[in-house]
């Protein structure tokens, strides 16, 4: 054997790892520059208002010393506190790190089923885009349907979906909400599979799913602790199903990860959740910013459907989306843009405090191109 055999032997072993790498179709989160008094970012759809005092106040509370020992792995405390406020049993109830989470584990469970057989889970074209990346990541078959050209859904698409459903309800990033009848609907049709509904955005004016759970033993709804309770930086998501739905999705859980949720985390979420009052006013204050904002941007030309959420995806017949969105960006004004063909004319913009609305206003008010 030669020298250079052997080298490229050699060279072929480094490559073999290499081959045998998984590589998987990551999603792109939104910005996060470093905190910076002077930037407005209206890019994540985070809270622009501190959460509840009480979860300052549960934080200086805790006691560091109970970090050597492990979570409860059901994160009791904070499981049996979500099923008091939604009332149900606290068997119905699964918490994890983000919405994020509870749904990665919800696909693997649920939609990446035994066997051979390929069944596609049926989702919007226009929606959270993280979906078509878990599909991805677990070999999960999908089918995107195309919602309407004012992003309505049509229901009848979603007959008989054969490996289950996926919608975000308000929509993402389009901020639009089915009613209740056409989500009981979907349900209805679907016998055969598990729906998820994903809340995230349902305290800002949609309608809850959580009343079909009565009827209906297929249905998944998740929420998170993000957005209306100012969480973001926290990681708390949970779902509530029935009992058997849960069950299952608590067996991959503890087939991945035991304690997902730290101490802390169950601790100040427990917190948020006992401060009603301060919630449903946080809530308040950013749907009476949207309002104010929306009609603003209307004013100047701006279109977009109706929000039930805590952004407005915004679309202008004489602003180019991108050029706006790297114009406002080089004002430290961070907005979203998704460049994808039914999304790439609009920008989602996150309900911020009304002096961010101000700011955002004044730049789009002496923005060249808007000017008729
Ligand atoms: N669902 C939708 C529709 C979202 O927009 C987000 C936020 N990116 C999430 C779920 C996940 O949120 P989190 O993991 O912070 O709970």
């Amino acid at each position: 054997m030669t020298g250079l055999r052997r080298t490229r032997r050699y060279t072929d072993m480094d490559d073999a790892w290499k081959q045998k790498v998984r590589r998987v179709r990551s999603y792109t989160p939104g910005l996060q520059p470093v905190p910076d008094a002077s930037l407005i970012k209206l890019n994540t759809n985070e809270c622009p208002y501190p959460p509840s005092p009480k979860v300052a106040e549960a934080l200086a509370r805790f006691d560091a010393e109970t970090l050597r020992l492990y979570p409860a792995p059901d994160a009791d405390a904070l499981t049996e506190a979500l099923a008091h406020y939604h009332g149900v049993k606290k068997e119905q109830v699964f918490t994890g790190v983000g919405s994020d989470e509870v749904l990665a584990l919800a696909f693997l469970t649920f939609f990446a089923g035994e066997g051979k057989e390929q069944r596609p889970v049926f989702f919007p074209d226009v929606t959270y885009s993280f979906y078509e990346v878990w599909a991805a990541l677990y070999g999960i078959p999908y089918e995107t349907k195309a919602l309407r050209e004012d992003f309505t859904i049509d229901p009848a698409d979603y007959a008989d979906a054969p490996g289950g459903v996926v919608i975000a309800n308000p929509n993402a990033p389009t901020a639009l909400a089915a009613p209740l009848s056409l989500i009981e609907e979907i349900v209805k049709k679907n016998p055969g599979t598990v729906v998820i509904i994903d809340e995230a955005y349902v305290d800002f004016g949609g309608e809850t799913a959580l009343p079909l759970l009565a009827k209906y033993d297929n249905l998944l709804v998740t929420r998170t602790f993000s957005k209306s309770r100012a969480m973001a930086g926290m990681r708390i998501g949970y779902a509530i199903g029935n009992e058997e739905l849960i069950a299952h999705l608590k067996n991959t859980k503890f087939a991945f990860n035991s304690y997902t949720m730290s101490r802390v985390a169950i601790e100040a979420g427990c917190a948020s959740l006992a401060d009603e009052a301060y919630f449903r006013e946080t809530v308040a204050k950013i749907k009476a910013t949207r309002e104010r904002l929306a009609k603003e941007l209307s004013a100047l030309g701006f279109t977009f459907p109706p929000s039930s959420a805590n952004f407005l995806f915004v679309t202008h017949p004489r602003a180019e989306a991108k050029r706006l969105y790297e114009d406002l960006m080089k004002d430290k004004i961070y907005v979203r843009y998704f460049d994808a063909p039914r999304t790439k004319d609009y920008l989602r913009i996150t309900v911020g405090t009304d002096k961010e609305a101000d700011a955002l206003l004044s730049f789009l008010r002496a923005y060249p191109a808007l000017k008729e």
